[in-house]
């Protein structure tokens, strides 16, 4: 532990060790201050590089590779890199790559002089935090000036259902599954719950998704949600959209899913992805002086500041939008307030990824945010099948569609489907960010033969549409 110099042990203390508490940890200590993180000796890296982000998209990318699915338009529908997939070859990338990401975060709070404190943390008083390791006599007490709480969330469990590691799991299990189920059900068609069912359709599992509203993803654009759904349903997924799940049974062959409805669906799997609770039961948070709401989450200002001025929340305990790509920017925000630096706030133009298989990326506004807002635009589509990089990297579905005003010619969104979609969308940001217009993109030399090209192609063909409508006006 840091020598103690000041009235506190820390200038900063945080909770939590995934992209906010990490982020935060380390801004503060490049800004010279003593800083110790508390995290749990296991989850180092938090629920982004353990359970969630790092682990689930690195599964994605050994499903990709093993079965070859990119590779199918090419060489055909059975073409296969390993015929029969078991579940160790697809987590064994996933623990390669986690145990690599562990050790570069661990460097990195290391290499700043970051202290750390394995077990699990709560308040003692509003500058004081009691951390309880797993072994015994291993407690530690510190106090600081400013505390982080940066402990993310936990799936949720709807209390009905039954859970065990073989059959009936949420998101966290699906890591720890024993084998390939040949079918499932995905009950919940949020991000989380989208992504598997289609990385595991593509391993061949029959997948049946349940989902109580009546669309799936109503945030992104329909035309793209429809392709998603079309490439699905090509992968023998079944939708059942408006339906509640009433009882989940295990029986001695696998699962039986009740729906309200009276269907009944059997599958060797049930899959929960039901949304997720703020990890906040176990802070004693009222010995600071603060409270969570109902789902755990706790309330913060536009600093990240809670009610208790030296305290901040970060990440996805504080909600919308949950996403390891804010919290990072969050908890370094957070460090910044605490210690009065001057600093610029997030530009409100943030991008959403969907790594489904195939993926879908957007920034900026959709369409029917446009027209409920009455702002007037034209619509530019490119489809990689008519790009030269389209046809050679086999992706013959992906599209990329640019929103822009009639009236400026501004940017105002761009929806990517297919191949490279959350990387390709960073352009259209930029150009967004920026204030661009379209004729950025026209004048533009773009490197040929590549997926960014779908900029350039829809570009013309949007800057077509408006001249068309301009020429026609008289
Ligand atoms: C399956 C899945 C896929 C995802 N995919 C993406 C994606 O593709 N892109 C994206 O941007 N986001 C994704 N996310 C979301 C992303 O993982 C989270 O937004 C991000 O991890 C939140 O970071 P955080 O800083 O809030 O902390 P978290 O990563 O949630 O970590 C919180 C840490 O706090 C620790 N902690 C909790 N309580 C205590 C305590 N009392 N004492 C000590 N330590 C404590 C926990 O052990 C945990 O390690 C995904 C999430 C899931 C579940």
């Amino acid at each position: 532990m840091s020598e103690r110099t000041g009235a506190y042990d820390y200038d900063l203390l945080v909770i939590g060790s995934g992209p906010g508490g990490q982020k935060a940890a380390i801004a503060a200590a490049k800004l010279g201050k003593r800083v110790c993180v508390a995290e749990r000796r296991h989850m180092m890296g938090g629920v982004c590089v353990n359970t969630g982000t790092i682990p689930s998209k690195t599964l994605r990318e050994a499903v990709l590779y093993l079965t070859g699915f990119a590779q199918r338009d090419m060489y055909g529908a059975s073409y296969r890199v390993k015929s029969e997939i078991t579940i160790s070859d697809l987590l064994a990338r996933t623990q390669h790559v986690v145990g690599r990401e562990v050790e570069v975060i661990r460097n990195q709070l290391m290499r700043n002089h970051v202290d750390l404190l394995g077990g699990t943390a709560r308040f003692v008083d509003a500058h004081t935090v009691a951390v309880e390791g797993e072994a015994r006599g291993d407690h530690n007490t510190v106090t600081a000036e400013n505390i982080v709480i940066a402990t993310g969330t936990r799936p949720a469990r709807p209390a009905e259902v039954e859970f065990d590691a073989d059959h009936v799991m949420d998101s966290d299990g699906v890591l720890d599954m024993k084998r390939v189920p040949g079918s499932m059900v995905v009950v919940g068609a949020g991000v989380i719950g989208i992504e598997y069912a289609s990385m595991f359709a593509a391993l061949g599992t029959r997948v049946t998704v349940v989902e109580k509203r009546p669309r799936m993803l109503e945030f992104c654009d329909p035309e793209v949600v429809e392709s998603l759904k079309f490439h699905l349903r090509d992968q023998a997924v079944t939708f059942r959209f408006g339906e509640e799940v009433e009882k989940v049974e295990i029986t001695p062959k696998g699962t039986v899913t009740s729906l309200a409805s009276g269907k009944r669906i059997a599958a060797d799997m049930v899959m929960y992805s039901a949304g997720r609770q703020g990890v906040t039961d176990e802070l004693d948070l009222e010995k600071a002086g603060l409270q969570a709401d109902r789902r755990g989450r706790i309330s913060v200002d536009g600093r990240y500041r809670t009610s208790v001025p030296h305290i901040f929340a970060v990440g996805d305990v504080i909600g919308f939008p949950a996403l390891a790509a804010t919290s990072m920017d969050q908890g370094r925000l957070a460090a910044y307030h605490a210690f009065d630096e001057p600093v610029r706030e997030l530009q409100e133009l943030q991008p959403i990824g969907i790594y489904t298989v195939p993926e879908i990326s957007y920034c900026g506004r959709t369409e029917e945010e446009l027209t409920a807002g009455s702002v007037p635009y034209e619509v530019g589509v490119s489809r990689y099948r008519e790009l030269a990089r389209g046809a050679i990297v086999g992706d013959s579905y992906g599209m990329l569609k640019l929103l822009v005003s009639t009236q400026d010619r501004t940017l105002l969104g761009v929806h990517v489907f297919g191949s490279g979609a959350t990387d390709l969308v960073h352009i259209g940001q930029a150009i967004m960010g920026c204030g661009g217009t379209v004729d950025y993109l026209v004048d533009t030399v773009l490197n040929y033969p590549t997926l960014s090209e779908a900029y350039k192609v829809a570009a013309l063909d949007v800057t077509n549409k408006i001249r068309a409508l301009e020429a026609f006006s008289g």
